[in-house]
């Protein structure tokens, strides 16, 4: 004798039907999971990703070292040091940020009004060791002609909202 009643079999049966069914309506639409790291999805403009620090077109670092952006980054990451320039504008000595502390806010790009620190478009910078997400001014301005035409497209295109 059977454990299962006929009646239990044939619910059985309809649930597998409405599976596979379900199954093979999936196998034709439009795929919605991408084969990462080989593709890669849009970003928005506004994406946050990792810092930059930026540079005028004839190489001059855009940094004014107003302190801004470290008085407001909330989880404290920010560490700058300043010294006068022969102009007398202020240039940074030092500008860190200690990526592991960061929350990703925006706070930084938002407070400043040079466009120095960005938050571009890379999310690709895992690191095995927290001492190589201690960066400092050298690693951001890298970060920044890496990355400068790609940011000045993206800040081109969101400044309409702003
Ligand atoms: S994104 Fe936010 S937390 Fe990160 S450095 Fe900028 S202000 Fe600080
Ligand atoms: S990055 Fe911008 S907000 Fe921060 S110190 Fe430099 S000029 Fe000021």
């Amino acid at each position: 004798m059977s454990l299962i009643s006929r009646g239990t079999r044939t619910l059985l049966l309809v649930e597998i039907i409405k599976g596979l069914w379900l199954t093979i309506r999936y196998m034709f639409r439009r795929k919605v999971t991408i084969n990462y790291p080989y593709e890669k999805g849009p970003l928005s403009p506004r994406f946050r990703g990792e810092h930059v620090l930026r540079r005028y077109p004839n190489g001059e670092e855009r940094c004014i070292a107003c302190k801004l952006c470290e008085a407001i980054c909330p989880a404290q990451a920010i560490t700058i040091e300043a010294e006068p320039r022969e102009d007398g504008s202020r240039k940074a000595t030092r500008y860190d940020i200690d990526m592991v502390k960061c929350i990703y806010c925006g706070y930084c790009q938002e407070a400043c009004p040079v466009d120095a620190i960005v938050q571009g478009p890379n999310y690709e910078f895992g690191t095995e060791t927290r001492e190589e997400l201690l960066y400092n001014k050298e690693k951001l301005l890298e970060n920044g002609d890496r990355w400068e035409n790609e940011i000045a497209a993206n800040l081109t295109a969101d400044a309409p909202y702003r």
